[in-house]
């Protein structure tokens, strides 16, 4: 299962394993709220307490593990600006308070780069994908997509920040690409093809049925 209460990422993590699972089942990768729904311990909030995304994908992906005794998947992920000297980072989903509310997150950061001209408005996002097994065994992968920040957001694909940012030898920014166009080259479809060798390891073991990922 998926360790995240964010369903876009539920969709995104079907998406890049189905061409690489056969047989994976349309309802195969859920969230903490479908596991909840099929009978499974409820994890609680895990505390984003660490400060790296390596870290943050780990404790969460250990927690949904530990409650629930299946595979878990978890990623942690978050843009970073380098004239912001790497933030938001793993504080981006909350840049604008704790509420995760992904508009006033953009809106502040295109108001904190207001003044940036377009040579530095270099930017990119990044993401840590960890499995975690019940007995213990843990692998952590990365992925990277390095772009420019827009000064206004552009497009309606995709969530958080992505309508700000233009990846490295495209006019259009994540929001403006075709899901399988952002797939392609996405921090996460990185960090989850990465993963791919240990998770059909783990998923040929078990079978690609429902909650079983
Ligand atoms: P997480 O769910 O704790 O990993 O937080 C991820 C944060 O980074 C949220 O604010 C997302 O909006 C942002 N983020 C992560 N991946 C992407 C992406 O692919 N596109 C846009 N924003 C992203």
């Amino acid at each position: 299962m998926l360790a995240t209460r964010n369903e876009h990422k539920v969709v995104e993590l079907h998406r890049l394993l189905a061409p690489h699972v056969p047989g994976l089942a349309d309802d195969a990768v859920v969230s903490v709220a479908g596991a909840v729904a099929l009978g499974l311990p409820d994890p609680g909030e895990v505390a984003e307490t660490g400060v790296t995304f390596a870290e943050n994908s780990l404790l969460k992906a250990r927690a949904v593990a530990a409650a629930t005794g299946l595979p878990a998947v978890a990623d942690d992920s978050g843009l970073c600006v380098a004239v912001l000297g790497g933030a938001p980072g793993v504080f981006s989903a909350r840049w604008a308070g704790r509420h995760g509310d992904d508009a006033a997150n953009l809106r502040l950061l295109l108001d904190q780069l207001a003044d940036v001209p377009e040579p530095h408005r270099a930017a990119w996002f990044e993401c840590a994908a960890a499995l975690c097994l019940p007995d213990g065994d843990e692998t952590v992968t990365t992925g990277r997509l390095t772009g420019t920040l827009t000064t206004a957001p552009r497009g309606d694909g995709g969530f958080g920040y992505d309508p700000v940012l233009v990846p490295d030898g495209d006019t259009r920014t994540c929001a403006e690409l075709a899901p399988a166009e952002k797939d392609a080259i996405s921090h996460r479809g990185q960090a989850v093809r990465a993963l791919l060798p240990r998770l059909t390891d783990v998923l040929g073991g078990t079978g690609a049925g429902r909650g079983e990922v």
